[in-house]
């Protein structure tokens, strides 16, 4: 039995075999054509007899392909590997098909002309107009011949993504740096350097082993004293994927090819560009909107960051003698000057957010907040033993959904950290589906007796993927097209995430946690106090570099043409809005997984966008106290329940009771 074929609510993950895959794909796909047949026959389309029909088919397979591609970042081998290969042209061609069929298209437009509309509540009426909007975008109007050549490239598109991506993945996982002589790990923290011993010893070897999985490589960067050896580090990581190493992972052609076939996507539907292409379906009005948003943040971030700039050049002369700061001291200096002027440092921190702990904390916090309860389930069927199961209860101890944590780095795992939506609420008459999401992130694993040790910044980043979590799961919308974050417009996705960050850094909340592995001494008040002072250290240079990252995004899919020279367009923009340029040896755009094989093309501005929201939404909080309720209660009732049922400015206003506006964010940010 292919246990593809045969999800429960509580899949089997560890029996899910790569000789699975691409027979159950098929066999939902070909299914699902059988089915599209019967529902273009139907006379009179209804929301129940067409719509939930559809949805409920799209849905078979959104939860197969969800697993699949989970497993593909979490668990990837070569034989994963080919059969989620395999089946990207499959599931291509389906949603191509479906997306210019104009038979399914005339059924939406004849609900939308029909009377029944104006009896539909908001989420029926909101679904509609989506899938209007994306019968268009897929080329639903174009002729015979062009809507080939648009499914030809979006076949291509999903292909070149994932290869971007694996190509990243094998690059990082290609190099690895072998000690021998411990004095040159001098500086590094002892819990980097028990890591890096581990996987010596796994590969059989004395010593240690440095790679580039982002915790190990920013331990590098901030603690190694040693200067030629953090150039060495840094030179490998930032040339990843690039011309300058293995041919065999040398992501430029892909990313011109990617970028190339964007574009012509968007002028097959008469879009200018991609950029106004992708827009769309956004929050944004139009491209010149985001630009000047994104260079009116620079303009008032840049007299910050030329001052931090000033002052760690000054302070690495003074100290430590260094006249010229290289790419690879940038990092090291700062810490050392975070260090001196605030005395905090991640690694002073770092015992004192043992994982576990930190956990429970968020728990109650979430708890507090939202009324809610959260409960761990025993589960034998999961991808790794290292993974948890929860579910989420409301006070009545109904249930509301379920979520799986994938915490710890590991080999064949995507880097960095996410959340992954993978069923969607859904009510039928006899069934409710629970939203379910995976939770993954790359913390340092448990060493022996001593826990997974984070740093504050780690902290945060959990938060921030329990905010998105939180919004897949509470969502009351019963339609599964747009409930919990499907269907939300993507510069407003961050809202939630963004927003759920502020409480690791107010002592209220950190007093549910913050205590030392060993002796279970609170987070001392004086610490807390440099680590408030440490807050806004550089943030003008980490504003600028996130600005940087998206005007290079959105300007690349705004100003593509075939003259274009990627690398010397994201030079034009470090020098319209950065204080810090990288060596040319920089390939950092090789790497950039976000825009290449993410969802974030044309949309990186999207974390700037969403912060304005989030911040905003916060003072909501700092008005009326971190654990209010009934702010808690009213931002669970008109954003997290919401999910995509309708526009997220009407829910913000309804949230806030006005517009957004920018202030929070610059008070937040030290720069009001
Ligand atoms: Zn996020």
């Amino acid at each position: 039995m292919n246990p593809l074929l045969n999800l429960t609510d509580f899949p089997a993950f560890n029996q899910i075999l790569p000789e699975h895959i691409e027979p159950a794909i098929s066999q939902i796909l070909s299914d699902n054509r059988q089915l599209i047949k019967q529902l273009e026959q139907l006379k009179t389309p209804t929301f129940e007899n067409f719509v939930q029909v559809l949805e409920d088919l799209e849905d078979r397979l959104g939860v197969a392909w969800w697993i699949v591609s989970h497993l593909h970042n979490v668990a990837d081998n070569d034989e994963l590997r080919a059969a989620y290969n395999a089946c990207l042209p499959l599931i291509s061609a389906y949603h191509s098909e479906n997306g210019q069929n104009s038979i399914l298209f005339k059924h939406y437009q004849t609900l939308k002309d029909s009377k029944l509309y104006l009896s539909f509540n908001q989420t029926k009426r909101q679904i509609i107009d989506n899938e209007l909007k994306e019968f268009h975008l897929s080329g639903v109007d174009l002729s015979d011949d062009k809507k080939t050549h648009f499914k030809a490239i979006k076949n291509e598109l999903s292909q070149l993504g994932a290869k971007f991506e694996q190509n990243v993945l094998d690059a990082t996982h290609a190099w690895h740096k072998h000690i021998v002589e411990e004095s040159l790990l001098d500086g590094l923290p002892d819990s980097t350097k028990s890591f890096a011993k581990q996987t010596a010893k796994e590969q059989g070897l004395e010593g240690w082993i440095l790679t580039l999985d982002m915790p190990c490589y920013l331990s590098a960067m901030n603690y190694i004293k040693n200067q030629s050896l953090r150039e060495e580090i840094y030179r490998a990581f930032v040339s990843r994927a690039s011309e300058l190493n293995d041919p065999t992972f040398d992501n430029s052609e892909v990313m011109l090819q990617i970028i190339t076939l964007r574009q012509q996507k968007a002028n097959l539907l008469n879009y200018k560009n991609y950029a106004e292409y992708s827009l769309v379906k956004k929050m944004a009005e139009f491209p010149e909107k985001v630009i000047e948003f994104l260079l009116d943040l620079a303009k008032r971030a840049k007299p910050f960051a030329e001052r931090e700039l000033h002052e760690l050049q000054g302070f690495a002369k003074t100290e430590y003698g260094i006249a010229e700061l290289n790419a690879w001291d940038i990092p090291y200096y700062s810490e050392r000057l975070k260090e001196y002027r605030y005395a905090v440092s991640q690694e002073i921190l770092r015992p004192y957010f043992p994982l576990p702990k930190v956990l429970q904390g968020l728990f109650q916090i979430i708890e507090k907040l939202f009324v809610v309860q959260i409960q761990k389930i025993e589960h034998d069927h999961l991808w790794h033993n290292s993974v948890e199961f929860y579910k989420i209860l409301n006070k009545n101890n109904e249930i509301l959904g379920y979520f799986y944590l994938d915490l710890y780095v590991r080999k064949g795992k995507r880097g960095g950290a996410w959340m992954g939506g993978f069923r969607p609420r859904k009510v039928r008459k006899q069934h409710l589906q629970y939203p379910a999401s995976f939770i993954a992130c790359n913390f340092p694993q448990p060493m022996g007796e001593t826990p997974s040790l984070l740093t504050h910044q780690e902290v945060t980043t959990l938060f921030h993927e329990f905010g998105h979590a939180l919004h897949h799961l509470l969502t009351e919308i019963e339609e599964p097209a747009v409930a919990g974050i499907r269907g939300v417009a993507w510069d407003a996705v961050e809202l939630p995430s963004q927003l759920l960050e502020n409480w690791a850094w107010e002592k209220e909340a950190l007093d549910l946690f913050a205590e030392h592995y060993q002796t279970g001494e609170k987070l001392p008040e004086e610490l807390f106090q440099k680590m408030q002072a440490a807050k806004h250290f550089q943030i003008g240079l980490f504003m600028l570099r996130q600005i940087e990252f998206a005007l290079f995004d959105f300007r690349l899919h705004f100003e593509f043409n075939d003259q274009t020279n990627i690398q010397a367009l994201l030079d034009d923009v470090r020098k319209q809005v950065t204080v810090i340029f990288p060596p040319d040896f920089n390939r950092f755009q090789y790497s950039f997984t976000h825009i290449f094989s993410g969802g974030y093309s044309a949309g990186y501005y999207s974390y700037k966008w969403a912060e304005v929201l989030s911040a905003d939404a916060f003072s909501m909080f700092e008005e009326k106290g971190i654990f209010d309720r009934e702010t808690g209660l009213k931002f669970r009732e008109h954003i997290l329940a919401k999910g995509g049922s309708e526009s997220p400015m009407v829910l913000f206003k309804n949230f806030r009771g006005r517009e957004p506006n920018i202030d929070a964010l610059l008070r937040h940010c030290g720069m009001k």
